[in-house]
């Protein structure tokens, strides 16, 4: 007999939220932790980052007073400031975490824990022996270095140690265009910071619509933060109180030095150590191969969050985490799709999306609308003074379902809710545009895009024109 119904190693977004899911589901659980709950997540990833966002943000608009018709005499900006109000919110949520996983009875134990077997597991240092009937393998992602882009942790960093940073950076040179990568961008260079910003591909964002690539890399560049996409990184030294980078854009090959290098190339799997051989668990690219309810090869281990390399977002992990509980439970979930599930960037402008680009939905074949609707003819927008960007939403012309959804734009990370609800209810644009929107806020961008599909935005001249 077992000791626990369920054993989950980790407790990031993913293991916390199927820890919490499998005690309300009345399974016995252990948690095992080698670090702090909560995972990177709230302690070195969104909480702390999106906190430091926010001063930038306020920051940028101190700088805009003059338009509001308030006047100061100096502006001072306190990066240390902003950094310890970033981690007091990391402690209240982590403790919160910690609270309700006490409430649920989840048993927490701390240590590292690898696989001896497809049902057992050995927690380090203590050495104690857990034996489960299922296994939840939840140990995240590191940040991926590459050979040439050597992190040494103080000059060449990851987010991690740009997130202990007590102060902005006088200059900073950010490799990769990535979402860490434009948020980085954004924060430093609000704080005053040179920032240079490279990207491999052909634009920022590369995995988001082109247009919002195209409408962000405009609005960076406006901010003073000099993006040169198509540059591919050929070295980087660290040197006595910076660091070089030589990069190269075709033929032509440059250098540039800065105070520091932040390296946001994507992520690896968390699963060294980890006695996945010894389970047989299979992996594909490096990380743990999972079917859509996130089953392993291995019957009765499972995995979720940024270890499966599906789409590496906290909410995914803990939705993830719901299926393999309810799966484990009995509750025959529904299938993942993540085409439902929603992607946002906390730059600004903010960059939402969901399902499909307008070029993967050509790819596949697909017969597709798009309608579009900016900022500028909605009238919070003008009212707050955040007129930059669109929302973009793609329908299947043979269905009328939405398939994409894609904004730029001023709180844009609050509007791609209503994608989610759309896409749950496999909603066709029509009815999106039906819906009733209040009146003045930004979310009539959304219902006008929606409009806009067919030709039929109101606040905006354009009939038809976006169905070719
Ligand atoms: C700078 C930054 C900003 C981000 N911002 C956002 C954002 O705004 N929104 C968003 O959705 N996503 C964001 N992400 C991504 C998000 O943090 C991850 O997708 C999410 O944390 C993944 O959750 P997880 O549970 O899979 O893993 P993690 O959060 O990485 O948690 C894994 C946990 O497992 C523990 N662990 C590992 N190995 C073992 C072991 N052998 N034994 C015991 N414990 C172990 C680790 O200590 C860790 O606590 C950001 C990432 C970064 C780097």
């Amino acid at each position: 007999m077992p000791d626990y119904d369920l054993a989950v190693i980790g407790g990031g977004p993913g293991g916390y939220v199927a820890a919490i899911r499998a005690a309300q589901l009345g399974l016995k659980t252990v948690l095992v932790e080698k670090d702090r709950v909560g995972g990177l997540c709230l302690n070195w990833g969104c909480i702390p980052s999106k906190a430091l966002l926010y001063c930038a943000e306020v920051a940028s608009l101190f700088r805009r007073a003059a338009e509001f018709g308030i006047g100061y005499d100096n502006l001072a900006l306190d990066y240390a400031v902003a950094q310890e109000r970033s981690r007091a919110v990391v402690e209240k949520m982590v403790a919160g975490v910690e609270t309700l996983l006490q409430q649920n009875k989840v048993q927490v134990v701390k240590g590292t824990a690898r696989l001896t077997a497809a049902r057992s597991l050995a927690v380090e240092p203590e050495g104690r022996a857990i034996e489960a009937a299922n296994i939840i393998v939840a140990t995240g992602g590191v940040s991926r270095s590459l050979p040439n882009l050597p992190i040494d942790g103080d000059r060449i960093i990851t987010s991690r140690e740009a997130l202990e940073l007590r102060e902005a950076p006088r200059s900073i040179v950010i490799v990769g265009a990535g979402p860490v990568g434009v948020e980085f961008a954004y924060l430093f260079r609000s704080y005053g910071s040179d920032v240079t910003l490279l990207e491999l591909l052909p634009r920022v964002l590369p995995s988001e619509d082109a247009d919002s690539s195209r409408v962000l890399e405009r609005a960076l560049k406006e901010q003073g933060i000099a993006v040169l996409t198509g540059a591919r990184v050929e070295a980087v030294a660290a040197g006595e109180g910076g660091a070089r980078v030589v990069y190269a854009t075709g033929e032509d090959k440059r250098e540039v030095a800065a105070e520091r290098v932040l390296v946001g190339v994507g992520i690896s799997a968390n699963t060294q150590g980890l006695g996945l051989e010894a389970a047989g668990v299979a992996l594909e690219r490096g990380f743990v191969a999972v079917d859509d309810r996130c089953r392993t090869n291995v019957d009765g281990v499972y995995a979720i969050g940024d270890v499966t390399g599906k789409l590496p977002l906290a909410h995914v992990a803990s939705t993830q985490g719901v299926t393999a509980v309810e799966a484990i439970a009995g509750l025959d979930p529904p299938p993942l799709d993540y085409l439902k599930m929603p992607r946002a960037v906390y730059c600004q402008p903010q960059v939402a999306s969901l399902g499909l680009t307008e070029a993967e939905a050509k790819e596949r074949g697909l017969d597709v609308a798009a309608g579009r609707f900016p900022f500028r003819a909605n009238g919070k927008a003008l009212a707050l003074g955040e007129t930059e960007g669109q929302v973009k939403v793609i329908a299947d012309r043979a269905t009328g379902e939405i398939i994409g959804f894609h904004a730029v734009g001023h709180g844009v990370t609050e509007l791609v809710a209503e994608a989610s609800l759309a896409a749950v209810l496999e909603a066709t644009a029509r009815e999106l545009g039906y819906a009733i929107h209040a009146h003045p806020t930004l979310s009539e961008v959304v219902k006008e895009a929606a409009l806009a599909v067919s030709g039929e935005a109101v606040h905006f001249y354009a009939p038809l024109r976006y169905q070719k």
